[in-house]
């Protein structure tokens, strides 16, 4: 079968062969629990000096703490290790500096079909919505206050993580 992941597809053979993670277990091994933007500049697990199998990492757009976001924090917290709570979105991000508005026609620009109807969480305001979101994490009536919930800003040009909340 032709792939359009043949490129992807040959690298992960290669991973495969001196891969070393077999038998792990799926609990957060340094407790801890990210947040953030689907972004490519971010490396979630570099930027925090963690490697595979320490961290729980929940990806959207814009990084916001979606109803998903939390319940896979509720889940981490209660059944995977997780003991420290980080929610991180970033500078120069798509979803802080389009309107709704802006990002429904790009989308349908680049579609060629209606994308009106799309709803895309964007934030005019990042570090009041990072504080709303950090809050709904601390007031989620599933997570212990014993967990420590930091909002923090990453600067996707030095690499920087600046603690807001
Ligand atoms: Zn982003």
């Amino acid at each position: 079968m032709p792939s359009d992941f043949a490129d992807l597809l040959a690298a992960n053979a290669a991973f495969a062969e001196t891969f070393d993670l077999a038998g792990f277990d799926g609990v957060a091994h340094r407790g801890v629990a990210v947040v953030t933007c689907m972004d490519s500049r971010i490396d979630p697990l570099r930027m925090l000096g963690l490697e595979p199998g320490d961290a729980k990492i929940f990806r959207n757009p814009g990084g916001h703490v979606t109803d998903q976001a939390l319940d896979a924090m509720v889940l981490g917290v209660h059944l995977l290790g997780v003991e420290r709570i980080l929610v991180v979105p970033h500078t120069r991000c798509a979803l802080a500096s389009s309107s709704e508005e802006e990002l429904r026609r790009k989308v349908s620009a680049a579609s060629g079909q209606d994308a009106s109807w799309t709803s895309w969480n964007v934030v005019t305001d990042q570090a009041a919505a990072l504080r709303e979101d950090v809050a709904r994490v601390r007031s989620h009536p599933l997570i212990p206050a014993r967990v420590p919930v930091g909002g923090f800003m990453y600067d996707v040009d030095t690499g920087l993580l600046e603690q807001l909340v």
